[in-house]
């Protein structure tokens, strides 16, 4: 088994050198962030992935949680290891000070997460979804919830959870049908059953703080008849201790593909007298408000995608040098070399580690710019809410292929569990699935966030231009020629996609959607290109002032594969899109 090693020079480069650090901790309210604060919290969050979650991850997978009348036992180890996660502060992290709250940028806290979500998976679901319900009560519920809820949240003594979805409710959340009752005396009553609820009970958690969407009797039907709901497992008393046991209960958890490590919980709200429930913000308003936190999850499940890949990386790289197989073709040494020698297995490497420093990067871009949205930069949000679901869903999908090549790596042990490259590829499975699937991500960005855009297709148009100019710029480096010919040709693709798009919207939507997941892939490859390109140059520019850092040469290494083998892929996907409906819409249901 290899152990998992935080990638800490790919991960400073690209905090450092592409997405700007410096710049996020000069914004207002980040003084207290410095680069060098941030180097040391990544070499101490590098640690704790390393000796205390990766060792936890295989028995997380192979015993799992288990739940026996309605109380969870986590996997071995899990415990011990929140008590460890959330004494030494590392929940807090990114929420505001006025809770307890470390208040750093959600750029050094992306880097944090993905090494726990790299680490083990199962775990990292945890305090991302505590930190989704924070959100969520920071920005709508009373003053008097967040004084109650917030700093023992913060602290990670309370987790958090989300609740959504429903038997008949999934995708479609105007079907939720569970349901709240006004008791006149600043209470409600909630009676229904959630399923699939991530960390719904626990035992590493002295209280579970639920957020729950229901129906109030009269409100109206569909999305704007559904109110958000605090619900806690435990009532807290008016001084914070813990208080009566609250009529919920934990029926079951499911036996999953993967993540085993994560208790995912049905829910069961009001058996007897019905839930104690709290309002946040206004009632029918609940969709909105869980944006707030599905938004923050589906950057994070994004950032699964980069985490499992990277380690089903590491993991595959290990076996690579140690299997010994064949002989390696046109070698004449006549030395027995191990299986990295084959070109294709190289071949494979190269694509495991290409696309995930791609998706990497456009991850922690993306969350820089929601720190600079924070600061009031409203271009800045533009470019958050178009690359939410393309690092959702391109980081995802890929997340799921590159686990799948990695285990390839390992031929037929890799097929067998013990070897470990099962459980990667197990647990990236569900990341295309929750917080909205694929398809519902990409029919948020052909939709919201280009067709129905104010004005449509504004933040699209605004970040074909500046790839464009860096483009265009790229192309007189020697160095740079090929990767910017690519990203030239990518970045057509994508424009002739979204026009395509904008024309067809409104007079043919069916045939849009036919294509929106090739279009969200269009767009992760070439912002991804784009990024990766900006990376080349600045190793480039490295190398050409005298720098001897092997560093450098690799990243050009990755940036040149990235640009040659997967750009490419750009021109087939918007050929997908703007010619493809008519043949996946046309076979008669009948004939299926
Ligand atoms: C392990 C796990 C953990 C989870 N954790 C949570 C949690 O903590 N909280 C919570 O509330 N939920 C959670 N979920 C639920 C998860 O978010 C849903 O399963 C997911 O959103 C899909 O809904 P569904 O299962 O009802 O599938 P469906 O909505 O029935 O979808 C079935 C298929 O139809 C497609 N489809 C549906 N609608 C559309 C559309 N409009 N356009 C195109 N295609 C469409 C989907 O893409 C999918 O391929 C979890 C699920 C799992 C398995």
């Amino acid at each position: 088994m290899s152990t998992y090693i935080a990638p800490l020079r790919d991960m400073q480069f690209i905090l450092n050198d592409v997405v700007d650090l410096e710049a996020v901790c000069a914004l207002p309210g980040n003084e207290e962030c410095s680069v060098e604060l941030v180097e040391s919290i990544l070499d101490e969050a590098a640690k704790f992935a390393s000796g205390v979650l990766d060792p936890i991850n295989r028995g997380g997978d192979s015993t799992g949680s288990v739940c026996k009348d309605g109380v969870v036992t986590t996997a071995p180890g899990f415990k011990d290891a929140y008590a460890l996660f959330r004494d030494t502060g590392w929940n807090a992290m990114p929420f505001s000070p006025e809770y307890g709250g470390q208040g750093l940028p959600a750029v050094v806290t992306m880097a944090v997460n993905e090494m726990w979500k790299s680490a083990n998976m199962a775990f990292a679901l945890c305090p991302m979804l505590t930190g989704g319900a924070i959100e969520a009560i920071a920005h709508h519920a009373s003053d008097e919830l967040k004084q109650k809820y917030l700093p023992k949240m913060v602290e990670g003594t309370w987790t958090g959870t989300m609740n959504l979805t429903e038997p008949n409710a999934g995708s479609d959340l105007a079907a939720v049908v569970t349901k709240a009752t006004n008791m006149g005396d600043g209470t409600y009553r909630v009676t229904g059953t959630k399923i699939f609820i991530t960390w719904g009970e626990n035992d590493v958690a002295e209280n579970i703080v639920h957020l729950v969407l229901a129906r109030l009797p009269d409100a109206p039907p569909g999305l704007k008849g559904i109110s958000l709901f605090l619900v806690p497992k435990f009532l807290v008393n008016d001084d914070g201790s813990l208080g009566a046991r609250n009529d919920l209960i934990c029926a079951s958890i499911e036996h999953k593909m993967g993540i085993h490590g994560s208790p995912t919980a049905v829910m069961s709200y009001g058996e007897n007298e019905g839930a104690i429930g709290y309002l946040i913000g206004e009632e029918n308003k609940g969709v909105s408000y869980m944006f707030t936190m599905m938004n923050h999850a589906r950057v994070n499940v994004g950032l699964e995608g980069v985490g499992i890949a990277e380690r089903a990386y590491q993991h595959a790289l290990w076996y690579a040098r140690e299997r010994v197989q064949g002989a390696i073709v046109g070698d004449k040494s006549g030395i027995k070399k191990p299986i990295l020698h084959h070109p294709d297995v190289r071949r494979m490497l190269m694509d495991v580690k290409a696309r995930t420093e791609a998706m990497r990067t456009l991850a922690y871009y993306a969350a820089a710019n929601i720190d600079k949205a924070h600061a009031g930069d409203a271009a800045a949000q533009a470019r958050v809410d178009l690359l939410t679901p393309v690092v959702k869903g391109w980081s995802t999908e890929q997340g799921v292929e590159l686990t799948s090549t990695a285990l390839q790596v390992f031929g037929g042990v890799g097929f067998i569990e013990e070897t470990g490259a099962c459980q990667y590829y197990r647990d990236s499975r569900i990341t295309t699935i929750y917080e909205g699937t694929t398809a519902i991500q990409a029919n948020d960005l052909v939709g919201r966030k280009l067709a129905r855009e104010k004005v449509p297709g504004a933040a699209m148009k605004t970040l074909i231009a500046e790839m464009s100019a860096d483009a265009d710029a790229f192309a007189g480096t020697p160095a740079l020629a090929n990767i910017a010919g690519n990203l030239k040709n990518g970045i057509a693709a994508l424009s002739t996609a979204t026009e395509w798009i904008l024309a067809s919207y409104e007079a043919n939507p069916q045939a849009v959607h036919a294509g929106s997941v090739p279009f969200l892939k269009l767009t992760g490859i070439v912002a991804g290109g784009w990024l990766m390109a900006r990376s080349a140059a600045v190793a480039a520019a490295r190398l050409e002032a005298g720098s001897d850092d092997r560093f450098y040469n690799a990243k050009l290494a990755t940036a040149e594969y990235f640009a040659t083998h997967q750009l490419p892929f750009a021109a087939g996907y918007a050929a997908e899109v703007t010619g493809g409906a008519a043949a996946t819409l046309g076979l008669d249901e009948n004939l299926f």
